[in-house]
């Protein structure tokens, strides 16, 4: 995920480490396996083309190892075959530049080349929007040597999906861009298609911030919020950021008295060493403290790192630690949980 206010820009720099983290770095681990979600709705699946088995330049797994934000020349928008959502995401990512104002150990963002595009222009951004969504509504997507593959129960628009390269919420027209991104999904989808906001929640108390999350709300919007620690030390060596974690807690708890949210959380292996259970305890007292605000929290979804993370020393979690933890969350907070190994 990708997502942060006062901007660092990702420099690769090693954590604080004291105690249990410091260890020798090992090696990274980037098996990925993936549970699915069901996801039913199958009204907006775009026609099957007769040709395109023959056609299928790849796999249907080689369709969901395209994670690439890079689509023919387009700059700022890009469909994803996504196996969680069960659909097509259309992403748009509104930090070209890839910059961020968390340095999360484990970000999968490509920092080690610098980006041609540093500014979003709003034009060319919704033209690129407008031509993706006709792409996939009318099916000619899956023409495209990238996504010939697509098994057809999968030909479907699911969502629009904020994130990119840095954290969405800190382009400073966050609100005029969701505003005209909602109209063009008024125009070119089906009302049932989502638009996700994949955020780190720090900016949510700036006023043009809370007007473009308003504005998701009345277009089917989701927030998928980002929490992967429940103490401020963990919070200060995962994120590397000068934001607070209050200020974190405080937004989520705000966004979430206001609208469901979704609390998407990473956890894994800090040179071999895993979240313990003090942490995960405290993380999910911290999503009681939501809910006991007056908070909703429709689903925690709990993840690890799938691709190369940004230090070498961060590896992924095995699929019993995730349910584990799951387990942990769901039995203190009665919160319904999703577990993406
Ligand atoms: S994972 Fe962290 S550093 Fe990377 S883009 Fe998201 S918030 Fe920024």
């Amino acid at each position: 995920m990708e997502c942060v206010g006062e901007r660092s820009v990702h420099a690769g720099q090693t954590p604080p480490m004291t105690g249990k983290y410091q260890q020798m770095p090992i090696s990274v681990n980037t098996n990925t396996t993936s549970r699915l979600r069901d996801i039913p709705d199958r009204k907006c699946f775009a026609p099957m083309n007769r040709d395109q088995s023959a056609n299928s330049a790849g796999t249907t797994a080689d369709v969901f190892r395209q994670h690439s934000r890079l689509f023919e020349d387009n700059r700022f928008v890009y469909p994803v075959v996504s196996r969680r959502s069960q659909g097509v995401s259309v992403g748009v990512n509104l930090n070209p530049d890839k910059v961020c104002n968390f340095d999360c150990i484990y970000c999968q963002v490509d920092r080690r080349s610098e980006s041609e595009t540093q500014f979003v222009e709003m034009d060319q951004l919704l033209a690129e929007l407008t031509q993706v969504l006709q792409l996939v509504s009318s099916g000619e997507l899956f023409n495209h040597p990238k996504f010939a593959s697509t098994p057809q129960h999968l030909r479907r628009l699911n969502d629009i999906a904020f994130s990119g390269d840095g954290e969405p919420t800190t382009f400073r027209n966050f609100d005029e861009i969701i505003e005209q991104a909602a109209r063009g999904r008024s125009l070119h989808a089906a009302a049932e298609v989502r638009m996700v906001l994949i955020t780190n929640a720090s900016m949510f108390h700036r006023p043009h911030v809370q007007r473009g999350l308003s504005i998701l709300d009345s277009n089917n919007g989701q927030i998928w919020a980002k929490l992967d620690a429940g103490t401020e030390d963990y919070y200060k060596l995962i994120e590397r950021t000068k934001i607070p974690f209050r200020q974190i807690l405080d937004n989520i708890r705000d966004a979430a008295k206001l609208r469901p949210i979704v609390i998407q959380s990473l956890f894994m292996n800090v040179n071999d060493v895993p979240p313990d259970d003090h942490e995960i305890a405290e993380f999910a007292k911290r999503l009681g403290e939501v809910v006991a605000a007056g908070g909703k929290i429709e689903l925690v979804q709990i993840y690890t790192v799938a691709r190369q993370p940004a230090e070498s020393f961060v590896t992924a979690l095995t699929e019993n630690q995730l349910q584990n933890i799951a387990m942990q969350v769901n039995s203190t907070t009665g919160l319904q949980t999703a577990v993406y190994p």
